[in-house]
């Protein structure tokens, strides 16, 4: 063998060598969590000082702490309340539009939104945030960002991942009707479609980038000029295009939608879920439990802009926010009475990222109790995401998210905004300890 011949042959094995190393498994962390407490979400009940056994991301066993020794392995929570991490089922990570005229996506090159994603995406995690939907944002920026979450390149909860928000000409999510026409026509910002053909393309184009979910504006909105709120815009035709070539791909899709018309083309499509319903009437509850669709009502999304924001809304026919703003939360609150399920989603992006969890107190205040509001961002959002099995409750089998606070969220569930301790997939994220 000539003298190169046996370098390269070494260079080579070295670097076997070190690749075998680094791709080797990495030994699963275990750790056993003693919680001074654990909310039990499926039954609402508070369970006593618990031992939480961690292994490979993923909880394996359960127990009270009374009478047991403490393993050597042991986080000990104090008097913590522990309970599953939290699920934001509509969110943009991506997005900064709660800063109002600051925000202005039209100057910001695209990798700019993959960068303000990453930075969102570990607020949101820090808030207790463990699991979100990310329901539209331009230039498959939340993809990206879900890809480098999942690679351990930088932290933030998992992500289930929608690309722009599939809207008709002049609807919701066509940016050239309201913010003037786009710099490039090429740019994935946002995906304009008419027709069931063009609905069905852009689905599969998408499909092709790697969501995980198919959003489509279903109504108009508040934020985007020229359109109507309630007023429907797509067809159910073109809607169930989207319903069908997701569906082939086991992916699911979520309407934005305001008004009683555009939630009814929507459901008769068959989406997954409605978000915002802003002006659902009986009948679009009725029709909601009877498809078994999903609301997603981000309440503290409308509080933010309506209430705290104080934004002026007269020229969308607003002429009383508090009003609208009540209105919204007597209709979400009669639609959970009537059965329809909830899941916690709280337009993080259009609100500040980080903040979510001020949505419990609007939810309890709307009349519904704490352990449903919980269960929204638990239970019923891991369903909605297809992942009951895997998330929603601390389980054998489920992954370790876990998330603790100080206090009783039954009682209070304004604790829920003072997360002290995260955990997802069995690592801690962040523990504050007095
Ligand atoms: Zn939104």
């Amino acid at each position: 063998m000539r003298d190169w011949d046996r370098r390269a042959n070494r260079i080579a094995s070295a670097v076997a060598l070190v690749v075998g190393i680094l791709s080797a498994p990495v030994p699963a962390q275990t750790r056993t969590i003693l919680a001074g407490r654990v909310l039990d979400v499926e039954t609402g009940a508070l369970r006593p000082a618990t031992l939480i056994r961690v292994e490979g991301g993923l909880v394996v066993d359960v127990v009270s702490a009374e009478g047991r020794d403490r393993p050597a392995d042991v986080v000990d929570l104090g008097d913590l309340t522990v309970l599953p991490g939290l699920i934001d089922t509509h969110t943009h990570v991506c997005d900064e539009t709660h800063t109002g005229d600051r925000w202005d996506p039209w100057t910001l090159p695209a990798p700019a939104f993959g960068i303000i994603g990453v930075v969102n995406a570990r607020k949101l995690l820090d808030a207790g945030f463990t699991t979100i939907r990310n329901v539209s944002e331009p230039f498959y920026a939340g993809v990206a960002v879900r890809d480098a979450i999942a690679r351990g390149d930088v932290a933030g909860p998992r992500v289930y991942a929608s690309g722009p928000m599939i809207s008709m000409t002049g609807g919701h999510g066509d940016w050239g009707n309201w913010m003037g026409p786009p710099h490039d026509d090429s740019t994935p910002a946002e995906a304009v479609a008419d027709g069931v053909d063009e609905v069905r393309r852009e689905t599969r184009d998408q499909l092709r980038h790697g969501v995980d979910w198919i959003k489509v504006a279903a109504t108009g909105g508040f934020a985007s000029a020229g359109t109507q709120p309630g007023a429907a815009s797509y067809t159910v035709d073109e809607m169930r295009a989207a319903v069908e070539e997701a569906a082939k791909r086991g992916r699911f899709v979520a309407a934005h939608a305001h008004g009683a018309a555009g939630i009814a083309n929507a459901v008769a499509a068959g989406v997954r879920s409605i978000e915002h319903g802003s002006r659902l009437d009986d009948e679009s509850i009725r029709l909601m439990r009877q498809h078994d669709v999903v609301l997603v009502a981000d309440l503290f999304g409308a509080h933010y802009s309506l209430v705290e924001g104080n934004e002026d809304w007269s020229e969308k026919g607003i002429t009383d926010n508090a009003a609208e703003y009540e209105a919204y939360a007597e209709r979400v609150a009669r639609a959970h009475r009537a059965g329809v399920r909830l899941a916690f989603g709280t337009d993080a992006g259009a609100t500040p990222h980080g903040r979510g969890a001020e949505q419990f107190a609007l939810m309890v205040d709307a009349g519904i109790s704490p352990a449903d509001a919980i269960r929204s961002a638990t239970v019923v959002a891991a369903e909605l995401l297809g992942v009951g099995e895997q998330a929603g409750s601390i389980a054998v089998g489920k992954w370790a998210d876990l998330i603790a606070i100080r206090g009783d969220p039954l009682e209070d569930v304004s604790v829920l905004t003072e997360v002290r301790f995260v955990m997802k997939g069995g690592e801690i994220h962040r523990w504050e300890r007095d």
